[in-house]
C-alpha cells in the first residue's frame, strides 16, 4: 500500500482522526505502526553460517527514525508530516531511549547489530532485558543522583516471543522468557537482537533511587545494568545475570542449529559466537556442559568444536575491568559450571606448569575470565591498532607468545546511518549533492570530498551546516538545561563515561585556567563554551568529584558578568544517545584526552570526525588512526605517548606534586579546587578529596600533560579565528572517516574471524 495511504488509515484506525487532529503522542504511535508495518515486508538474512554476537550492553538509542532510514521512508514520512502541520523530530522526541547500555562497550555492540544487518549477514545478538538500564542521571545540590531509567513501554519495539529456557543455578531454577527487537538493515535484510528476561520480575522491589534487595534474584535479575558490586550480594548477583545470559544464550544455539537439522560436532561451521568483552564468557563452559552432560560428547570433543566456535573481544587494559571470580562464588551462584572451569583451568595448569601467570584460576582461587577466552577460543582481538600491539607486547604478552596466530585488531567503527544520515541531514544531503550517494553503502567514497578542498562553496555550505546545528543545539541545550549559549562561540565538547583516565578533570583545570586568565585580563579572542556530558558510576567516589567540580565550574563562571561573555560551562544532564545525536553535530573541538595507553580506541572521536569536528587528543586509541589518516595538518595532538606512559607505570616514576610545585600555573588551577571560590559553591568533602587525590595520586597522570594541553588548546581556539584554515581541516576529517564506518569493521570480523558466506 502506498505510504501516504496506509498512514492516514492507521490513524483513522487507532484514534479514529485523519493525521492534521492527531497530537504528537498519538502520531508517534502511528507512525510506530507504521513502521512496523513497512518491516513485516522485509526478510530475515539468512546462510549456512549465522554470528551469535553475545553482550552485556547493547546501546541502541532511540529506533524510530533509525529504521525509518533504514526502510527508506525517512523523507517520505517526514513530508506527509509537514503536508499536515506536524514535524517528525517532535515526534522523534516521544521515543523513550533504550537504557540497555553504558557507554562505548555497548555502543560498538548497537553500531555492529546495524552493520551486521546491512551486509546481508545472518547474525543476532544475544543480551538482556534490563527494565531501568544503568541509571538515569539528574543533578542536585551540584552532585549526581541516580535514579532509574524507565524506558519500557506498553507498546514499544520489544516482541515478546514464546521461546522459553530453564536456566538451572545453584539454588534456583528460573524460567526465561526471550523478547526480540528487530533490526533493520540499510537497504538490505534484518537481523534480531534477543533479550532474555524472567517472568518473575517485580518492578517494586526498587524502593529508593536505585537500590533493591539484592538477594531477591528472582526478583531483580534484570532490573538494572551493571547493579552495584561493592558488596558481596551484588557480586552475586552480576555472576547470577552473566550465568543467565549466557545459558540461554548457549540453549538458544544448540536449539537453532537443532532445527536446522546440523551436526553439533559441525557447531564451528555453522555458528561463530564473539563474546564482547569477558561479561559472556562463561558461554564456553556453559556450552561444554551442555555438550558433554546432554548431548554425549567426550570432554575432548566438546572443547574442540566450542574453541574453534567462540571469539573474544577485549575492551581494556585498566586491570579492574577484566574480570576475575571468586571460585567460591561460581560455586554458590553455578555449581554446575566449576567442574567444567576447573577441568579447562587443569588442562592449562598442565599443560604450562612452570608459567603461572596464565593459568585461569590463581592462588588466591580466583577466576580470570579473560584467560579462559584466550584458551579456549580462536581468536583474540584489540579494537584499535595501539591497544592490539599493546596487548600483544605487554598486558596479553604471555599469552601472544603461546598463540600468536590467536591476536588480531579488529578497529572498532561506527554507523553512518545513526551517525550521519540521522544525525547530520543537512550534512548528508550536501555530501549526496556533491560526491553522489555512493558513499552510504561504500564509506571510502567519502575521500572524493577532497577534490572540493579548495571550493569555496562546499567549504562555506559545510560551515553553514554545522552553524546551523550549533543553533539547533542552543535551543535544546536551553530546553533541556535552561542555559543560554552563544551560537558564535566555539564548541568544545567533551561527552563520555566520566573516568579518570579520559580526564575530564584536566580539562576541568584549563577552565580554570581561562576563567583566572579571563578575571586577570587577558580575554579569549572568541568565547569559548565548554560542554560536557557523562554518567560516573555510582560506586566511584572520584568520578562522581570530578562532576561535582563541573557543576561547582559551571555556576561560577556562568553566573560571574566578568568572565561568562568569554567563557561558558555546561554538564548536560543525563548524557545518552539520544544527546550524542544532538552534540555531535554542533562540535567544533573533540576532546579526545585520554592518558596515552589508556583509551582501548573510543568511537566518539570517530563521530565528531564524521561530522566535521577537529580532534584535540593524545596518541591514544583510534585517535593515533585519525591522525595517521588526516596527517599533523588536521588534527591537534599533544602529551607524553603510550610508550613514555607504560614506563612510567614500569618504574613507578610518575610524583605529581613534582608537576604542581614546578608550574605556577599548574599550582594555580589545582588550588583553586579547595579555594574560598569553589568552596562557597561546592562542598568541602568532595572537592577536598579531589584536591588530595590530584596531589597525592593521580593515576591516570593529568599533571603531567596539563601544560601541554593547556599550549595546544590554545592554539586550537586561535587558529579557528583562521576560518579559510578551518572550514579544510572539517573537510579533510569528514572525507578521511570512511575507514571508521562499522560496515568496515564487520566486513573484516566476517574476513577474519567469522567467515560467513
Ligand atoms: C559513542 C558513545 C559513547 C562512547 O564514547 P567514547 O568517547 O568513545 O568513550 C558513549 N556514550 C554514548 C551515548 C555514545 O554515543
Amino acid at each position: 500500500m502506498e505510504v501516504k495511504t496506509h498512514f492516514d488509515k492507521l490513524a483513522r484506525k487507532l484514534y479514529g482522526r485523519p493525521i492534521n487532529q492527531c497530537t504528537t503522542q498519538e502520531l508517534y504511535h502511528v507512525v510506530l505502526q507504521l513502521t512496523k508495518d513497512a518491516m513485516t515486508e522485509k526478510k530475515y538474512n539468512e546462510g549456512e553460517k549465522k554470528i551469535y554476537y553475545i553482550s552485556a550492553e547493547f546501546l541502541i538509542g532511540k529506533l524510530l527514525s533509525n529504521n525509518l532510514i533504514n526502510l527508506g521512508l525517512y523523507d517520505e514520512v517526514e513530508n506527509i508530516l509537514k503536508e499536515n502541520g506536524k514535524s517528525l523530530t517532535e515526534i522523534e522526541n516521544e521515543e523513550p531511549e533504550p537504557s540497555l547500555g553504558n557507554g562505548g562497550l555497548g555502543r560498538l555492540a548497537a553500531c555492529f547489530m546495524d552493520s551486521i544487518a546491512t551486509l546481508g549477514l545472518p547474525g543476532c545478538g544475544i543480551g538482556l532485558n534490563y527494565h531501568y538500564g544503568l541509571f538515569h542521571q539528574v543533578f542536585k545540590d551540584y552532585l549526581q543522583n541516580a535514579e532509574k531509567d524507565k524506558w519500557i513501554e506498553k507498546d514499544s519495539w520489544l516482541k515478546k516471543t514464546d521461546v522459553t529456557f530453564d536456566v538451572k543455578f545453584g539454588d534456583r531454577t528460573l524460567k526465561s522468557v526471550m523478547y526480540d527487537i528487530d533490526v533493520t538493515g540499510y537497504d538490505s535484510g534484518m537481523n534480531k537482537l534477543h533479550l532474555f528476561d524472567v517472568e518473575t520480575l517485580d518492578e517494586s522491589l526498587v524502593k529508593e533511587g536505585i537500590t533493591f534487595d539484592k538477594t531477591a534474584i528472582d526478583k531483580n535479575l534484570t532490573l538494572f545494568l551493571y547493579p552495584d558490586d561493592s558488596d558481596e550480594n551484588g557480586n552475586l548477583l552480576r555472576i547470577y545475570q552473566e550465568y543467565f545470559m549466557v545459558s540461554n544464550g548457549a540453549q538458544l544455539i544448540i536449539k537453532d542449529m537443532k532445527e536446522q537439522g546440523y551436526d553439533l560436532h559441525e557447531m564451528h561451521k555453522h555458528v561463530a559466537i564473539q563474546i564482547n568483552d569477558t561479561h559472556p564468557t562463561m558461554v564456553i563452559p556453559e556450552l561444554i556442559r551442555i555438550l558433554t552432560q546432554e548431548e554425549e560428547f567426550t570432554m575432548d570433543d566438546a572443547i574442540e568444536v566450542v574453541s574453534k566456535t567462540c571469539a573474544y573481544t577485549n575492551h581494556t587494559i585498566l586491570a579492574e575491568a577484566l574480570e576475575t571470580w571468586p571460585l567460591a562464588y561460581l560455586e554458590k551462584v553455578v555449581p554446575v559450571l566449576v567442574p567444567i572451569i576447573k577441568e579447562l583451568a587443569n588442562r592449562i595448569k598442565k599443560a604450562h606448569k612452570d608459567n603461572e601467570k596464565v593459568w585461569i584460576i590463581d592462588d588466591d582461587k580466583r577466576v580470570h575470565m579473560a584467560f579462559i577466552d584466550i584458551h579456549y577460543g580462536y581468536s583474540v582481538n584489540g579494537v584499535a591498532a595501539i591497544h592490539t600491539e599493546i596487548l600483544k607486547n605487554t598486558e596479553l604478552h604471555d599469552f601472544y607468545v603461546l598463540y600468536p596466530e590467536k591476536f588480531n585488531n579488529k578497529t572498532n567503527g561506527i554507523t553512518f546511518r545513526r551517525w550521519l544520515l540521522e544525525c547530520n541531514r543537512p550534512l548528508a544531503k550536501l555530501l549526496d549533492e556533491t560526491i553522489g550517494t555512493s558513499y552510504r553503502k561504500n564509506a571510502d567514497d567519502l575521500e572524493k570530498l577532497l577534490e572540493y578542498v579548495n571550493d569555496e562553496e562546499v567549504l562555506g555550505k559545510i560551515r553553514a551546516i554545522k552553524d546551523q546545528k550549533k543553533v539547533e543545539l542552543v535551543k535544546v541545550i536551553k530546553d533541556r538545561e535552561g542555559i543560554e549559549l552563544d551560537p558564535n562561540s566555539i564548541f568544545d565538547v567533551q561527552v563520555k563515561r566520566l573516568h579518570e583516565y579520559k580526564r575530564q578533570q584536566m580539562n576541568a583545570l584549563y577552565i580554570i585556567h581561562k576563567y583566572l586568565e579571563i578575571k586577570a585580563g587577558k580575554k579569549p579572542k572568541r568565547p569559548i563554551t565548554c560542554i560536557f556530558g557523562a554518567k560516573a558510576a555510582p560506586a566511584y567516589v572520584i568520578a562522581r568529584d570530578i562532576i561535582h567540580l563541573l557543576l561547582v565550574l559551571q555556576h561560577i563562571v556562568n553566573n560571574d558578568p566578568e568572565v561568562s561573555p568569554y567563557l561558558k560551562v555546561v554538564m548536560v544532564t543525563n548524557y545518552n544517545v539520544d544527546y550524542a545525536e544532538k552534540l555531535i553535530p554542533a562540535c567544533d573541538v573533540s576532546e579526545q584526552i585520554s592518558l596515552a595507553s589508556k583509551e582501548a580506541s573510543g568511537t566518539s572521536n570517530m563521530k565528531f570526525m564524521l561530522n566535521g569536528a577537529v580532534t584535540l587528543g593524545t596518541d591514544d586509541g583510534a585517535n593515533v588512526e585519525i591522525h595517521e589518516l588526516v596527517g599533523d595538518d588536521n588534527i591537534y595532538i599533544f602529551g607524553v605517548d603510550s610508550d613514555t606512559v607504560i614506563n612510567h607505570y614500569k618504574k613507578a616514576d610518575y610524583v605529581s606534586k613534582d608537576y604542581y610545585k614546578k608550574s605556577a600555573v599548574i599550582k594555580e588551577a589545582v588550588d583553586f579546587i579547595v579555594s574560598k571560590e569553589a568552596l562557597a559553591v561546592g562542598h568541602k568533602e568532595n572537592l577536598e578529596r579531589l584536591y588530595k587525590e590530584l596531589l597525592n595520586k593521580d593515576w591516570f597522570m593529568t599533571l603531567l600533560d596539563l601544560e601541554d594541553y593547556i599550549e595546544k588548546k590554545d592554539k586550537i581556539f586561535e587558529d579557528f579565528e583562521n576560518q579559510d584554515k578551518w572550514k579544510k581541516m572539517m573537510l579533510v576529517n569528514i572525507a578521511k572517516a570512511g575507514f571508521f564506518s562499522s560496515d568496515r569493521t564487520i566486513a573484516d570480523y566476517n574476513k577474519d574471524i567469522w567467515k560467513l558466506k
